[in-house]
């Protein structure tokens, strides 16, 4: 039980930019710079170290500026409707114009939700029982690391 979950740190890094940025918006809904900054910070180490944010957690970045999008206070949630069945659900961010689309389906299944992807993930040697993540190859610029995972290269 040396490392049970490979970057902690990072995971926990980015959760609390990602609360910092909520928290920021709820006390100052004109402050969408500094939680831009959050936003941002939390992008560029989920990067660097490359690893997965959550879906739901992705949802709610605008992938242009790096802002939080909150319905209401940064963002702007319509719905628009394809034919009679198929409807969307689209999330625009306020500061920049980006526009998020999302197909409405309440039987769409998150592919890490997928039993497949279960199967993928008991393989790897570390089971993460809230983060799901899927260690890439691991960089060795990222110091101080031992390399416990292994890598492709040869001898
Ligand atoms: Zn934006």
């Amino acid at each position: 039980m040396a490392l049970q979950l490979k970057d902690k740190d990072a995971y926990q890094r980015l959760n609390y930019l990602y609360q910092a940025a909520h928290c920021v918006l709820s006390q100052n809904p004109e402050n969408v710079e500094l939680a831009r900054f959050y936003c941002f910070t939390q992008r560029t180490i989920a990067r660097r170290l490359v690893l997965r944010q959550d879906p739901s957690v992705k949802r709610t970045l605008c992938k242009k500026c790096c802002s939080l999008l909150i319905p209401g206070v940064t963002a702007s949630t319509r719905q628009r409707r394809k034919n009679s069945r198929t409807r969307f659900t689209v999330v625009q961010c306020l500061s920049c114009g980006q526009s998020k689309t999302f197909l409405n389906d309440p039987d769409h299944c998150l592919w890490v939700d997928q039993p497949e992807a279960q199967l993928e993930q008991q393989k790897q040697p570390d089971p993460g029982p809230s983060v799901k993540k899927q260690p890439k190859d691991t960089k060795p610029d990222v110091s101080s690391k031992p390399s416990a995972a292994q890598s492709t290269a040869s001898t």
